[in-house]
């Protein structure tokens, strides 16, 4: 038999093999696309494991949400047998509408998961129809040589699942986003029972989020903090407005909860949060008798009267609370007195934008609570005593830290070597880990990349428009057309336009006179015969208009030259 020598023992050809690769997830938090493969290595079965994006940051002008290249497996996407969903956050699900499409595979997830695919892809999907198999809480289906079975965790969205894969050589535990709360507020709490039957039966791998690794202790539970904004918002004198993650039904039910024992009439602005609330009532996480006010209503109430439910809590532009907060929504207007409750937490990157938000509140004489000043947020993710809680349950072989920056990864594979796990891996995006048989370690590696969703395109990020632009951010541009004969003649007058460049320089001198000057110095000193070649023209004024500009500015401008080719005769 052929032997293939791995880092550490022989692989031989076509034998069986398990093995698991990101495609996003592993050294970021957002973006997750996990596979297991089960086969030789020349014909694998692929079972994937969420399809979610990522948000842009501020170096990333112009783009609506970052996905996924899934060029690995679109090369061969017979090989992809099905696509697992574990909960209906973005970072999750977000790519499924944008990139199904290309790969074709039955989805599985649960109802609340399966329902909020279906709205959004009735809302931004065109006729796409996606072929969603519903698997129930704790249900179990079959999907090629993968044995799936759905765990219930608990998070902070209904329904998350962990993942007990069990194959021919091995179990797998991929744990989702979990937390241990025993009361949720919406759903059921983590089944710990199923957890620990699980480490019993054997897991040889567990796959398990790390977003929490350096924080010590447990997470606070979702009841803790409902207590706490029932609390504060009937302290409040005036219109309270909360702002979440529309995706969180257990705040919006806490929210509701207390606008009800304060004798308030719930408020809820913003699509998200219909769409959300709209799923949790068909899916029985909201009572079907659920009452809220849309936010045309709201203007014909006393502020004592109302509580306002809004999207935007992480600073999004066009979301509610910052509009409000602009004075420039079209139903609703918060005055001093009023309160504003921010029941998140600032994902890293849009610290500005949220504090944008909050200065503006601040300044109309809105006093702003955040989970600096009171417990009106708790995280979704394990603190470090329910990481060691869930390896002494599991006690897997290997680890496969997943769902954090590279530190977060290091930090919970030291973690989990501390509990006694004997084999740690730590992957990164694209490095293909060997599960079974044999050690477990990282033997190959595939290709992944970002996406940019611009507008209605799908453009790439590193070579695409998205770079420009960033370009163009910084330095602005300079824009010059000119008329040229097949003789050289330069015909009628050279234009110039100039854009995000300053109008004048450091001497007071008109930045458009001093390119124009340039343009028409550089044409005069080319010999008519020369000007025949219009890319040489064009070279010399791009160098010359250019450097005109960044002598006066000390920038250098992006320039772009025109030429027409007019015979003049
Ligand atoms: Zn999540
Ligand atoms: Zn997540």
């Amino acid at each position: 038999m052929a032997v293939k020598n791995g880092k550490s023992g022989p692989r031989a050809a076509g034998q069986d093999e398990l093995v698991f690769v990101a495609l996003g997830g592993l050294g970021e938090i957002g973006m997750n696309v996990y596979l297991y493969g089960f086969g030789p290595e020349d014909a694998r079965q692929w079972l994937m494991v969420d399809l979610g994006i990522t948000f842009p940051g501020e170096s990333e002008p112009g783009v609506d949400v970052v996905l996924p290249d899934l060029r690995f497996i679109e090369e061969n996407p017979k090989s992809l047998i099905g696509i697992v969903l574990t909960h209906a956050h973005e970072d999750h699900i977000g790519a499924v509408v944008d990139l199904w499409p290309k790969l074709k595979a039955p989805l599985y997830a649960t109802p609340f998961t399966a329902g909020m695919v279906h709205s959004k892809s009735s809302e931004f999907g065109g006729k796409l129809k996606l072929p969603i198999k519903t698997v129930p809480m704790g249900g179990r289906v079959q999907i090629g040589p993968f044995d799936v079975e759905f765990v219930t965790m608990s998070h902070s969205v209904p329904e998350p699942s962990a993942l007990m894969i069990r194959t021919p050589l091995g179990n797998v535990l991929h744990t989702g986003d979990w937390k241990l709360d025993r009361a949720p507020l919406v759903g059921d709490p983590a089944n710990e029972t199923r957890l620990q039957e699980l480490g019993a039966e054997g897991v040889l791998a567990m796959v398990c989020d790390s977003t929490n690794a350096f924080r010590e202790g447990r997470s606070p539970s979702e009841t803790e903090v409902a207590t706490s904004i029932a609390e504060l918002i009937k302290a409040q004198p005036r219109r309270v407005a909360v702002t979440t993650f529309s995706s969180n039904v257990a705040r919006v039910k806490a929210v509701a909860d207390a606008a009800e024992a304060t004798g308030r009439e719930l408020v809820v602005a913003g699509r998200s949060l219909h769409r959300v609330i709209n799923v949790a009532i068909d899916t029985g996480y909201l009572p079907k008798n659920f009452r809220y006010l849309d936010q045309d209503q709201a203007q014909y109430l006393n502020a004592r009267d109302t509580c306002l439910l809004c999207t935007g809590s992480q600073g999004e532009a066009r979301a509610a609370i910052a509009r409000i907060s602009a004075n420039e929504h079209p139903a609703i207007q918060l005055n001093k007195g009023d309160t504003v409750i921010f029941s998140s937490r600032t994902i890293p990157g849009n610290e500005r934008a949220v504090g944008r938000i909050q200065n503006n509140l601040a300044r109309l004489g809105i006093e702003v609570i955040t989970d600096n000043e009171a417990l009106v947020h708790v995280t979704g993710h394990p603190r470090r005593d329910e990481l060691r809680q869930m390896y002494t349950w599991i006690k897997p072989k290997v680890a496969i830290p997943m769902h954090g920056e590279a530190r977060h990864l290091k930090e919970q594979g030291r973690l989990a070597k501390a509990a006694g796990v004997p084999t740690i891996v730590e992957p990164l995006n694209g490095d293909v880990v060997l599960i079974a048989p044999g050690a477990a370690r990282i033997i190959d590696e595939v290709p992944t990349g970002r996406f940019f969703r611009d507008g209605s395109l799908i453009v790439p990020d590193d070579d695409g428009p998205v770079r420009e632009r960033r370009k163009l951010a910084q330095v602005g541009m300079v824009m010059v057309a000119i008329t040229l004969t097949p003789r050289g003649e330069v015909l009628g007058y050279p234009q110039v336009a100039l854009d995000g460049v300053p109008q004048e320089g450091g001497r007071g001198e008109a930045m458009y006179d001093l390119a124009l000057d340039a343009v028409e110095g550089t044409l005069k000193s080319i010999p008519q015969a020369r000007r025949k070649d219009p890319e040489m023209v064009r070279e010399a004024v791009r160098k010359a208009v250019r450097g005109a500009v960044a002598d006066a500015w000390g920038k250098k401008p992006i320039a772009k030259v025109l030429i027409t080719m007019v015979d003049g005769k």
